[in-house]
């Protein structure tokens, strides 16, 4: 294999050429070429304004290339933020060069992190854990092979809503997510702006804190403000008076929160004014080049007769019809788009004539990813394809790989679902992807799937199989890695069984997660405990599979109870019944611990709210059927548990 030599022994005779007048993206493309390779190899690149013969890397936009740069490189690869590289290595008497060609901005910096890549760097998490470091291999020699490829992204927006771009922003985690994003191919930021300020102080905030700038030196945009109807058309400013341009809800006139309803959409003064504030606001705002307002969450539509006789979505469509004329011309640089399949709008309008250019973010909430878009069991499918047909200026898919508040709380990879979805996206061309990951405290749990929709929805050809064994040889080490990886396949390629670890688990889901314990974890913890780190990232995955186990053997529990009542022995129900009112406390004890670690793994915030809801409340309901000696198991039990449906998952294994 001829190998190109970057550093030998920590010392590098390498030089980097930036072309003259290239956009600032470009420049900070070479900044990270230098930055990781000074890192891995303590060897740095000397930036050069021209070339002085020696080895030499050379970055620039395909078309600013010299004649005899561009004509080295394979052709463009077809699609955006593509970019070429050509790495020839010293022969006979030619010094060593690689050439980096981007198609355009955000191209120079992808084709940086695909080289670094191959020199053993990867990104798989923010850094938010401090104790959880980038994996970027200390080597003091490195080598490329040499080569000339090209690649592109078949979806031209990737937006990536990191969950500290939600409401309050903390922008040293914001920076994080923008940076991690930027690296696994996502080209934008969604942002929820917060509602305590206005819009535009919300925004400016971003500027203030650096954010704005951080994102354009990368060649990054906004996708946002997502709900916000609210601040577009406040109470505050507006209600004493037009208290008629606001909702009516019970016969009040009524503000837009979640008590209220969404403003009264049919009142052509109403919108007006909120078309005004609109325009005042995204004229400046030039980071936001997917305009997204969206109704404020949870809001009922406005009972008024008009609106009630036009319905929300065919209003909801005038609005933003008109809100899209207005960026026409307030904005020529950006698109307008609104929800769909959600909220106040889970239908298309019947009236027709959706303004041609308006777009709509597709989203299915409390999605069950055991099958894709493209799978004709896919329960939404009648729905989508409704709104992709009605909207003539394109759909943006909102994704909910990433969320862990409707999804399960052990969330398994959704390489399945990923590559489902991705036939749709080629099939139709959809051009826009929204990666939506919430609650902020889950963050890791959930970023693997952020990583694998990143490389899937970039690269049309990438497989999120070999992506999984990839990370978990180089995030936990080889030794652990290979037990994880195949941990991580058994749940990619079964995601039904994180749905059963929330919900229901039967026997068999039981004794999976005690097999995999044995097989996988015991084994990784063991492989990895001589190194630090990798035993820090192992304990991750220990931690929520123990939570898997714990959720399992909590159903194991309650079908026992179920079970013995059913057979009207109440008495022994009862007490049952107070042992397993323990366990779930203590249950509810381990969330906490999970979330006061402070490693991504779990939100307090949700402990006491929807988790407990789930871990706690059929306790009560089942309490009352003993004291009634009520005999009936309810709707939602699989079957009638006998013996066998309620031993330990570890006995069940042993079968
Ligand atoms: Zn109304």
């Amino acid at each position: 294999m001829i190998t190109a030599r970057l550093a030998v022994n920590g010392s590098t005779d390498w030089q980097i050429f930036v072309v003259k007048d290239s956009p600032p993206a470009v420049d900070f493309a070479a900044q990270e070429l230098q930055r990781y390779v000074q890192q891995m190899s303590a060897a740095s690149f000397r930036r050069v304004e021209k070339e002085e013969g020696k080895p030499v890397i050379v970055l620039g936009l395909r078309k600013t290339l010299s004649r005899r740069d561009r004509a080295v490189l394979a052709s463009p690869a077809k699609g955006r933020d593509g970019y070429a590289i050509t790495v020839r290595p010293a022969d006979k008497g030619q010094t060593a060069r690689i050439v980096i060609g981007a198609d355009n901005e955000r191209g120079a910096a992808y084709a940086v992190y695909d080289l670094l890549e191959k020199l053993g760097c990867r990104w798989f998490y923010p850094t938010e854990d401090p104790y959880d470091p980038e994996v970027v291999p200390r080597k003091r020699t490195l080598v490329l092979n040499a080569g000339s490829w090209a690649s592109a992204a078949f979806v031209k927006h990737r937006i990536c809503n990191g969950s500290e771009w939600f409401f309050e922003i903390d922008p040293v985690k914001a920076l994080k997510q923008l940076d991690w994003a930027m690296k696994n191919r996502y080209n934008a930021m969604g942002w929820q702006c917060g509602h305590k300020n206005g819009l535009k102080a919300e925004y400016e905030h971003l500027r203030a804190t650096g954010l704005l700038h951080e994102l354009k030196r990368r060649g990054m945009y906004i996708h946002g403000p997502a709900h916000s109807f609210n601040l577009l058309l406040q109470a505050v400013d507006h209600m004493a008076g037009h208290p008629e341009w606001f909702g009516l809800r019970d016969g009040k006139r009524v503000p837009q929160n979640h008590l209220g309803a969404q403003f009264c959409w049919s009142n052509t003064g109403a919108r007006k004014q909120f078309i005004a504030n609109a325009r005042e606001f995204i004229k400046d705002a030039e980071a936001i080049k997917i305009f997204c307002p969206i109704p404020f969450d949870g809001g009922i539509a406005c009972a008024c007769d008009e609106c009630r006789k036009a319905g929300a979505s065919n209003l909801l469509m005038t609005i933003t019809g008109e809100l899209t004329d207005m960026l026409a011309e307030a904005r020529p640089d950006a698109i307008l788009e609104t929800t769909g399949g959600y909220g106040p709008t889970a239908e298309p309008p019947t009236g027709g004539g959706l303004h041609p250019k308006l777009r709509v973010i597709w989203a299915h909430w409390g999605r069950y990813h055991v099958c894709g878009y493209d799978d004709g069991a896919y329960d939404r499918r009648d729905n989508l394809e409704k709104w992709r047909k009605a909207c003539r200026g394109g759909i943006s898919l909102c994704q909910y790989y990433t969320d862990n508040f409707a999804e399960p709380w052990v969330i398994p990879p959704f390489a399945k679902t990923m590559l489902s979805d991705r036939k749709y996206f080629l099939r139709h061309r959809i051009d826009s992807v929204y990666m939506l990951m919430w609650p902020k405290d889950y963050w890791w749990n959930h970023t693997l799937n952020g990583y694998l929709a990143g490389r899937v929805f970039y690269d049309s050809s990438a497989d999120p199989y070999d992506l999984i064994k990839d990370y978990a040889i180089n995030y936990y080490g080889p030794g652990a890695g290979r037990h994880i990886a195949a941990y991580y396949t058994e749940w990619a390629r079964d995601p039904e069984l994180a749905y059963r670890v929330k919900n229901d688990t039967l026997p068999a889901h039981r004794a999976a997660l005690s097999r995999q314990r044995k097989q996988y974890i015991d084994p990784a913890v063991k492989a990895a405990k001589n190194d630090p780190i990798c035993s820090h990232r192992v304990g991750k995955v220990v931690k929520l599979h123990r939570l898997a186990e714990k959720l399992g053997d909590m159903y194991r529990q309650r079908d026992e109870i179920r079970a013995l009542r059913a057979r009207g022995k109440f008495a022994r129900a009862r007490v049952l019944l107070e042992k397993t009112q323990t366990y779930t406390d203590k249950l509810l004890d381990y969330f906490y611990e999970l979330a006061d670690l402070n490693q991504g793994l779990m939100d307090r915030k949700e402990v006491p709210w929807f988790i407990r809801i789930t871990v706690k409340d059929w306790i009560e309901e089942e309490r009352g059927k003993i004291k009634a000696g009520d005999t009936t198991i309810g709707h939602d039990a699989f079957a009638m548990p006998d013996e066998t449906d309620v031993l330990p998952g570890e006995v069940v294994n042993q079968q």
